[in-house]
């Protein structure tokens, strides 16, 4: 068995991490008291074990570890739909809440905590038979999920160097949150992500926002609106590791197939077709129909722009009865017609797959995951907002308070520049750039 151990941190990561396990376990035939009651498909249960431990009595329980700063959001999933399905002991949280402030999730009321989550996390892992990695659900926003999420996240890659590390990070926008330090947070938490993590599913909470205002014509879309969309993104991107297949079986593999170069390792993710909450019952698609939505920039849980850059690798991921066939000629016929959106210089860069159990209320679905270099946008936007505010050094003193060094956003600031600048160059770099010396006197060669 290879198992993932699952942690969510802050609000923002208990609540999509909750909707998370809810979804998979409706996948799973899992229950709320963690009995398989499932259709008696091998199907849903021949690799449980990926992200369930058995317990005695034959209950399925989320290998997941819950943590806060403040007890509130886990007192609201202890007492939700699947909230006696968790082990108890893996809920570890604090009182004294991190105010917003990355500094307190990192170095002071965080640091405190996570002794405490690392000797849950290791409990864990000593129970597995082979861990191959772990997968964090948080905001980066905020204090606890992007101040303490990524603590945790570079304490467990010292612990464990050799296992993958898969995050599932909330990016910050003005239109969903009205607290003005998100910039400052996020981008510290975006220095440790390109270091410490090894796959990113970046889920921006503007586009979540504009495919709620825009697609699903929802006018003031709430929290629950935008995790519909995530749990469905975090349902179809794992659904590879859940179920039998061949293609990105795994967390190695599937970081394998779409990172190229090892900082570049935040991908833009998709998911066709797009539904809001209740309503996906009256939404059937045909398979063309459904490869060209889940290349579209409107299904795109990140907002930038795919059409600005190029793909250096992607894969798609189909669920429900289909002709593989038929999936693998309309992945090729979008290579065919839009060529100069792949980079030429990594052949067979697009992978796809087929996943026979649909999700529910669907017929067919797909899942989009694509390392672009137009993802640059997105921490461009990040970028400037930081900027504006880091120039006149303003709510710094939050920072410094709690011990941080002026010098440290610095340093991320100019991390994620470089991380920006590095999109770009690979979105330039052409074959025949490279090969110009061998052919500079050969008169025929036309480009
Ligand atoms: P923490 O508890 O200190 O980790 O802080 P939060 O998780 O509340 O972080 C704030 C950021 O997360 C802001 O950018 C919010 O817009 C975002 N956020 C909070 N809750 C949710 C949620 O349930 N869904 C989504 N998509 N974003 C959230």
């Amino acid at each position: 068995m290879r198992e993932i151990l699952h942690v969510q941190g802050g609000q923002c990561g208990n609540q999509i991490g909750a909707k998370f396990w809810e979804v998979i376990c409706d996948e799973h035939g899992v229950d709320p008291t963690g009995r398989y009651n499932g259709e008696s498909s091998d199907l849903q249960l021949e690799r449980i074990n990926v992200y369930y431990n058995e317990a005695s009595g034959g209950r399925y329980v989320p290998r997941a570890v819950l943590m806060d700063l403040e007890p509130g959001t886990m007192d609201s999933i202890r007492s939700g739909p699947y909230g006696q399905i968790f082990r108890p002991d893996n809920f570890v949280f604090g009182q004294s809440g991190a105010g917003n402030n990355w500094a307190k999730g990192h170095y002071t009321e965080g640091a405190e905590l996570i002794d405490a989550v690392l000797d849950v996390v290791r409990k864990e892992a000593e129970n597995c038979d082979c861990l191959q990695g772990f997968q964090v659900c948080h905001s980066l926003g905020g204090g606890t999920g992007s101040g303490m999420g990524t603590l945790l996240i570079s304490k467990m890659r010292e612990e464990y160097p050799d296992r993958m590390m898969l995050t599932f990070s909330v990016f910050p926008s003005p239109k969903v949150s009205d607290t003005v330090v998100e910039p400052y947070n996020a981008t510290l938490s975006v220095h440790q992500l390109v270091e410490n993590a090894d796959e990113c599913m970046v889920l921006d909470n503007e586009a979540l926002y504009d495919i709620c205002f825009r697609t699903l014509k929802l006018s003031t879309p709430s929290f629950g609106d935008l995790n519909h969309l995530i749990s469905a993104t975090m349902s179809g991107v794992t659904c590879c590791l859940r179920f039998p297949g061949q293609l990105n079986s795994d967390l190695r593999k599937l970081a394998v197939n779409l990172i190229p170069f090892p900082r570049l390792h935040f991908f833009m993710v998709g998911f066709a077709p797009l539904t809001s909450r209740g309503s996906q019952q009256y939404i059937s698609l045909t398979v063309p129909e459904l490869t060209q939505q889940m290349w579209d920039a409107k299904n795109m849980m990140c907002a930038a722009d795919p059409r600005h850059g190029r793909y250096l690798t992607a894969s798609a991921m189909f669920r429900g009865k289909m002709s593989t066939k038929e999936v693998d000629e309309q992945m090729i016929n979008v290579q065919n017609k839009n060529s100069s959106y792949f980079v030429e210089w990594i052949p067979n860069n697009v992978k796809s797959s087929v996943c026979d159990i649909p999700p529910r209320g669907l017929k067919m679905a797909s899942t989009f995951v694509g390392n672009s270099t137009s993802i640059q946008e997105m921490f461009r936007r990040v970028s400037e907002q930081f900027t504006a505010m880091f120039r006149r050094k303003a709510f710094l003193h939050w920072y410094t308070g709690e011990g941080m060094d002026e010098m440290e956003f610095t340093e991320a600031e100019s991390n994620m520049n470089d991380l920006v600048a590095e999109y770009q160059q690979y979105q330039d770099a052409t074959v025949e750039e490279e090969e110009e010396g061998e052919y500079e006197n050969e008169g025929e060669y036309e480009t």
